[in-house]
Formats: C-alpha cells, sequence, structure tokens
C-alpha cells in the first residue's frame, strides 16, 4: 500500500556502523542521560519509532551541548551534507524550494543522533507524495489552570466527536503537558482539504464545548481552556513523532497509547528514556495497531459537513 510507511526499508538499513563520539557528554544533566544513552535508546526503540518517521519530510532538534545549552531547529539539508539520511527538495509554502531531510533507514536516525538531534518531528506526509497529508494531528495544549483529568476528558470528547464523522482516531502522549490525536487517511488529502477540516473541526468543538476548548491561540483567553492547535495541519507543519524523546528535564518520550490507557494516564509525561523501553520490551501489540489498514478520506467528510 502507497502509505504503508513498514514497506519503506531500505537496502542501506543496518550496513553503517555509525560511530557515536562524545558518548559520554552528558545531554540531560539533571538526569545523568548522556549521548550514548540517548543512542542506545533510539537504537532499543528502531522498529516501533522507524514506520513512524520513514520517508517522511524531517525537522530534528539539536542540541550541541545538552539541553541545558542552546537548541537549533533544523529542516534543512546541513552544509556538508549528511551520508544516510534520504534528501528531497520540496517547495515551500512561499514557492521557493528548499532540500528537505526524510530517514530512509535505521542509519538515518543514528547518524541524526550523532549529529546531536533529540526530537524527531516529522510532517504529515510523505516525500513520494508530499501535497497530500496522509496524518491529521490535533494538538492539544492546555492552559496552565487546566487540570490533568480535564485533558483527558477533552480528548475523549475529540473522539467521540470524530467518531460521530465515522473517522478512526488515534492517541498520543507529547512528553510534553498535552496530549495528540492523530486521523489518518487514506486515501491522502491535499493540504487545503486538511486544513479546512482542522480548522473546522476545531471551531465546532469550540462552539459545543466553549469552557473546555478554544481555537484561537490568544493566549490571555486561554488560561483555563484547551487550546486545539489545528494549524499543525499545514505543508511544512509537523508534530513530534512517536518515540521521540523530548528535549525537556526527566527525557519525556511521546507515546502512543491505546484509548483503553486514556483513564490510567497520569500524565502527557509519564514515559521517560528509561520506562518507555521497559514498556516496549513488553508490548507485543502495537498500540496504534491497525492505523495503516484504516481506510477513511476527508472528501466524504467535508461533502458531509458542506450539506448540513
Ligand atoms: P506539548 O504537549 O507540551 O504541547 P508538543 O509537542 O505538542 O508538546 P507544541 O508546542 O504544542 O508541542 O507544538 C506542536 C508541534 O508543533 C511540535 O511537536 C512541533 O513539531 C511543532 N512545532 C512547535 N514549535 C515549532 C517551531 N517553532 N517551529 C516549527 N515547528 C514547531
Ligand atoms: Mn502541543
Ligand atoms: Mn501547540
Amino acid at each position: 500500500p502507497a502509505s504503508g510507511a513498514k514497506t519503506r526499508t531500505s537496502k542501506r538499513d543496518g550496513d553503517a556502523m555509525i560511530v557515536i563520539t562524545h558518548p559520554d557528554r552528558a545531554v540531560y544533566p539533571k538526569d545523568g542521560y548522556t549521548k550514548q544513552d540517548v543512542a542506545d535508546y533510539y537504537r532499543a526503540v528502531m522498529d516501533w519509532f522507524l514506520p513512524g518517521i520513514l520517508h517522511r519530510p524531517l525537522s530534528v532538534i539539536r542540541w550541541p551541548d545538552g539541553i541545558a545549552g542552546q537548541s537549533f531547529f533544523q529542516k534543512h539539508v546541513p552544509a556538508g551534507g549528511l551520508k544516510y539520511v534520504g534528501v528531497a527538495r520540496l517547495t515551500e509554502e512561499t514557492g521557493a524550494s528548499a532540500m528537505y531531510l526524510f530517514p530512509e533507514s535505521a542509519d538515518s536516525v543514528m547518524e541524526l543522533v550523532q549529529y546531536n538531534a533529540i526530537e524527531f518531528h516529522p510532517w504529515g506526509a510523505h516525500v513520494e507524495q508530499p501535497d497530500c497529508a496522509d496524518r491529521v494531528v490535533f494538538d492539544l495544549d492546555p492552559g496552565p489552570d487546566v487540570a490533568w483529568n480535564n485533558v483527558k476528558a477533552a480528548a475523549r470528547l475529540m473522539r467521540k466527536r470524530l467518531g460521530q464523522l465515522k473517522l478512526e482516531s488515534f492517541l498520543r502522549t507529547t512528553g510534553g503537558k498535552g496530549l495528540h490525536i492523530v486521523v489518518p487517511l487514506n486515501p491522502p488529502s491535499p493540504w487545503d482539504e486538511v486544513k479546512t477540516f482542522a480548522r473546522g473541526f476545531a471551531e465546532t468543538m469550540e462552539a459545543m464545548h466553549p469552557l473546555d476548548f478554544i481555537s484561537t491561540s490568544s493566549k490571555a483567553r486561554r488560561t483555563s481552556k484547551i487550546y486545539i492547535d489545528y494549524l499543525r495541519n499545514g505543508r511544512g507543519a509537523t508534530a513530534v513523532a512517536s518515540y521521540s524523546l523530548r528535549g525537556r528535564p526527566g527525557a519525556p518520550v511521546a507515546m502512543p497509547v491505546r484509548w483503553e490507557e486514556l483513564g490510567r494516564l497520569r500524565g502527557a509525561n509519564q514515559f521517560d528514556l528509561k520506562n518507555a523501553v521497559t514498556r516496549l520490551k513488553r508490548q507485543r501489540k502495537d498500540p496504534w495497531e491497525g492505523i495503516e489498514e484504516v481506510k477513511q478520506s476527508l472528501t466524504r467528510v467535508l461533502k458531509a459537513l458542506a450539506k448540513k
């Protein structure tokens, strides 16, 4: 299948021994995790991590001096290039084009780790079809006064309303403060349709539950509300990858979870470099099992919404 990321493996995979230099560098100084720990983490979770990023244009956030130092949001090919990371020339929203990175294999990930990447942020599209999204991401950003239980309730409301539109959705903790709700699209939809849908859906949630949700980013009004950041759904926009580490104290991980786990979740940063690996060792089934097989398109939903 065209959208089956699992089929996108590279013949170069595993051929290279990427050397991790400065393995003892303190990347998470307060937690005592080094660059080698980061590399070991990504090697340990690779089979779960890779399908979500393969052949997607990718931004990485690099911390050459550890998370206490400066970070660099990198979406274009660095000077000198990289040996094991794919490169694609893509048009930007301005009309100009630029060289984007995309992972082709485990070696791509390890080379980026060697290059001090900690966070991995893919597009909701593949390099072969950059004009169409196969993932819509609703980024739930709770204001500082929102209790965690209300964030969970909000995610449930989102899922329910998506279900009423016959759209299946999947849940991820971000490793930060909020949750992501991911809607797979097969066939993929052009970005303008995705944007229209995401905006319309966010505005509907706000209209139906005005005390809980807000769909505009005016900060003053949202301290007690959950901002549905639908703007994550445009050409060139990214969302953190499932299983990516975050460059924040505690080395949290963005973790896909089953909807049945939502009730038990203690926070968006519950999973970290240590307990994520333990979880994955026990994990038999993909918490997002079936996401590659879902057949649902926005064309149908937009038509239905337009009729109302
Ligand atoms: P949290 O749960 O703490 O909100 P998050 O990953 O959702 O974690 P956001 O700040 O809400 O963080 O951002 C959502 C996504 O938007 C990020 O995962 C990232 O991919 C993208 N993003 C955030 N800031 C930028 C930026 N300055 N430039 C480009 N993309 C960004
Ligand atoms: Mn967020
Ligand atoms: Mn956000």
